[in-house]
C-alpha cells in the first residue's frame, strides 16, 4: 500500500506545473494519425476515424465517432472535400466548438500541400463525383507528408506553447526519416522511370509524379463513378495499344472489372494500398511507401512492364 501511494505521488509529480495533460487528437485517416503520432510523441493521444483499408470517400458514420469528436481537442482532416460525404454531420452533432471548421482545434492538412488536378472553370457533376476541389490523395507524395507534419507541429505548438520545443524536435526527426526514405524510394524506382500503369481510382497522381510512373488511364470513367462497359472497352484498347502490364487497385475496390481487363490485355492486377493500415505491413507513413515501392518494383520486374 505504501508503495502504491508512493507511485501515485510520483505519477502526480511527474506532471509539470501548468501542464494541461495530453492533447486528445482525432484524425479522419490513418495516414494523418501516423504523421500526428510522429509529431506529437508522448504529448498527445491520437485516433483515426477511417481505417486504411476503407475508401476514405465513403465511410459509414457511426455514433462512436461522434463521441470521439465530443472529447477531441484537435481534429485533423485531409480536406479538399475527401470527407464531405460523411464528416460534416459528425462534427456538427459532436457540438464541440473546438473542432468545428474554423475552430481553434480544427486543422485542414491540405493547407500547404501541393494539390494536383484542381479543376479549371466551373465544376460540374459530369467531371465525376468526388474530386471537385482538386485531388485529395495528396499525402501520397512524401514531400506533402512533410508539409502536413509542419502544419501539425504548428497547430500543437499553438495549443501547447510550453511543448513547442518537443514538437519541433519530433518534426525534425520525422522530416529526416522521410528524406532518407525518399532517397531510397527514388533510387529503387529510378531504373523503371515512366513505367506505364492503370489505376482504379485517381488515388496515385501525387505518387506517380514524385516517383516517375506514367498513369495512362483509370478503371473508373470519372472519380467516384463505377466502371461502365464502354469505358472498360476503351481502356482495354488503349492498354493494348500502349502495352500496359500493370493495373493498380486500392484494397477496397471490387476486383471483378480489373481482373476482366487483365485477362483481355495480359496485364497483372496489383493491390496497392494508398493508406497506412491498408495492408498489415503498412504500419506507419514511412512503412507505407516502403511497402508500395517494393510491391511496384517486384511487379515491374515480374511482368516486364515498361
Ligand atoms: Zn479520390
Amino acid at each position: 500500500m505504501k508503495r502504491f501511494i508512493w507511485l501515485l505521488l510520483a505519477a502526480l509529480w511527474s506532471v509539470p506545473a501548468g501542464a494541461q495533460g495530453k492533447l486528445n487528437v482525432v484524425t479522419t485517416t490513418e495516414d494523418l494519425a501516423s504523421i500526428t503520432r510522429e509529431v506529437g510523441g508522448d504529448r498527445i493521444t491520437v485516433e483515426a476515424i477511417a481505417k486504411g483499408y476503407q475508401d476514405p470517400h465513403f465511410v459509414e458514420a457511426k455514433p462512436s465517432f461522434i463521441l470521439k469528436l465530443q472529447k477531441a481537442d484537435i481534429l485533423i482532416v485531409v480536406g479538399r472535400e475527401l470527407e464531405i460525404g460523411w464528416l460534416p454531420p459528425l462534427i456538427q452533432q459532436s457540438r464541440n466548438a473546438k473542432v468545428q471548421p474554423g475552430g481553434e482545434g480544427y486543422l485542414d492538412a491540405s493547407l500547404h500541400a501541393s494539390i494536383l488536378e484542381i479543376p479549371a472553370g466551373q465544376v460540374t457533376r459530369a467531371m465525376g463525383d468526388v474530386h471537385p476541389s482538386g485531388n485529395p490523395h495528396y499525402w501520397l507524395d512524401p514531400e506533402n507528408g512533410k508539409k502536413i507534419a509542419k502544419d501539425v507541429a504548428d497547430k500543437f505548438s499553438e495549443r501547447r506553447p510550453n511543448d513547442r520545443a518537443v514538437f519541433e524536435k519530433n518534426l525534425a526527426a520525422f522530416t529526416a526519416k522521410v528524406d532518407a526514405g525518399v532517397k531510397r524510394w527514388l533510387a529503387d524506382l529510378a531504373p523503371y522511370k515512366d513505367t506505364k500503369v492503370v489505376t482504379y481510382h485517381r488515388s496515385f497522381p501525387n505518387f506517380a509524379e514524385r516517383f516517375g510512373l506514367n498513369i495512362i488511364g483509370y478503371v473508373e470513367p470519372k472519380p467516384g463513378i463505377p466502371p461502365s462497359p464502354q469505358h472498360t472497352l476503351d481502356l482495354i484498347a488503349e492498354m493494348k495499344r500502349q502495352n500496359v502490364k500493370l493495373i493498380l487497385i486500392e484494397p477496397y475496390f471490387d476486383s471483378k472489372t480489373p481482373n476482366a481487363i487483365a485477362r483481355a490485355t495480359g496485364a497483372e492486377v496489383i493491390v496497392m494500398p494508398p493508406s497506412v493500415g491498408g495492408v498489415k505491413e503498412a504500419t506507419d507513413y514511412v512503412a507505407l511507401f516502403d511497402y508500395d515501392v517494393r510491391l511496384l518494383v517486384d511487379a515491374i520486374k515480374r511482368t516486364g512492364a515498361k
